[in-house]
């Protein structure tokens, strides 16, 4: 398996392989970089088919991670931890333990919260180990807990400001969104957007979440192999990532992709093609980092949900400025913000 020679390898500082026997824990923790501060991102337990998957995935969010938290400002560089496991088998206290324990050894060159496969509850076990951690059970009226709703207000704030930028309208009210993934994140979003006048398409491979959904607002589901290509001004993926294809852009009808999902571009070259087809973009890791916000504040402390809702609030702005500048030159989204992530890091640097 290619490490150094790996096609998602971008000078990562280091990669953690670590195995605990008794409790079966085999995870991966890629510090991207820690230029801005201590390397943060989440916690991802997924049935990977292979370890080389597992790599690819902490190669490319650790990356992902250290450009949205530089965009976002927070003191923060960028890593991503990854659980290999069967999503079928429960997670034990053993192996969340020996989790922390793993985050511990790192000494707070990286610091770690839920995503994908992991919840609140699980970091309350990590937390037993390590001080590393974040996205723990809120207290009173300090910011914590899950950082799914503040990623979905992000989210949505950030799909007004495209629908402003792309479709030239000041409100939803009328518009189709197609969520494809009502979990943490989809859930919240899909309140928003019901409370905003969009009608909602959605698809989900968990049929518990589509129903618990569909009982508290109208929706219309679809298979998940329809979602990308759902009749809809919106497409908002919230899901996993690697959607975004050479396949899968010619057959999408809408005219905005703006969704939670990180790692939605499966390449690239793929934000190029949204471009030519005139799809607007919000580049996942500017649009998604309502969550890191929550986890930031939480983490440093001494801060309020005030304080990290008016740091949410401050996503759209930024898109309007890459949205703005992807109009008048023509370029893809995706490579202006990176380019913008880019120059940060290397002022952070120096
Ligand atoms: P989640 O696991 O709670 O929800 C994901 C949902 O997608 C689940 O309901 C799952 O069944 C569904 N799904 C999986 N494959 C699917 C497919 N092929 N078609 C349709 N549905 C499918 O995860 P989440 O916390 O809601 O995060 C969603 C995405 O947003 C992830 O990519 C995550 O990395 C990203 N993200 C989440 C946060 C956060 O605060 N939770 C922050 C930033 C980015």
């Amino acid at each position: 398996m290619a490490v150094f020679d790996h096609t998602e390898f971008d000078n990562h500082e280091s990669l953690h392989f670590i195995n605990d026997e008794p409790t079966g824990l085999r995870t991966i923790v890629a510090v991207h970089s820690t230029a801005l501060g201590p390397a943060a991102g989440g916690c991802r337990r997924w049935s990977y088919v292979s370890d080389a998957d597992a790599l690819t995935d902490a190669l490319r969010l650790s990356r992902g991670m250290t450009y949205k938290n530089a965009v976002a400002e927070l003191p923060f560089g960028g890593g991503k931890a990854v659980i290999i496991g069967d999503d079928a088998v429960p997670k034990t206290p053993e192996l969340l333990a020996a989790f922390g324990r793993a985050v511990n050894s790192l000494s707070g060159r990286y610091i770690t919260a839920e995503d994908v496969g992991m919840s609140v509850e699980d970091m309350r076990h990590v937390q037993q180990q390590t001080e590393y951690v974040s996205g723990l059970p809120q207290s009173g009226q300090n910011a914590g807990g899950d950082p799914s709703p503040w990623t979905a207000l992000g989210v949505f704030l950030g799909i007004e400001a495209a629908v402003k930028a792309r479709l030239d309208k000041d409100s939803l009210a009328g518009l189709t969104v197609a969520v494809q993934g009502v979990g943490h994140v989809g859930v919240y979003l899909c309140k928003l957007l019901h409370e905003a006048g969009a009608k909602l398409i959605v698809a989900d491979v968990n049929g518990y979440n589509l129903k618990a959904l569909g009982e508290s607002i109208p929706v219309e589901v679809v298979a998940p192999a329809e979602i990308l290509y759902a009749n809809a001004e919106i497409l908002a993926p919230c899901a996993l990532g690697n959607i975004l294809t050479s396949a899968t852009i010619p057959k999408i009808k809408a005219k905005i992709i703006a969704g939670a999902a990180n790692n939605q571009l499966s390449t690239l070259e793929d934000g190029a093609r949204l471009s030519a087809r005139d799809i607007l973009y919000a580049p996942d890791y500017v649009i998604n980092a309502g969550g890191i916000i929550s986890v930031s504040h939480e983490y440093y402390g001494g801060s309020s949900e005030d304080k990290v809702r008016a740091d949410v609030e401050r996503i759209p702005a930024r898109l309007q400025t890459l949205f703005a500048e992807a109009i008048e030159t023509g370029r893809p989204t995706n490579e202006l913000a990176d380019e913008y992530a880019r120059r940060l890091i290397a002022a952070g640097r120096k």
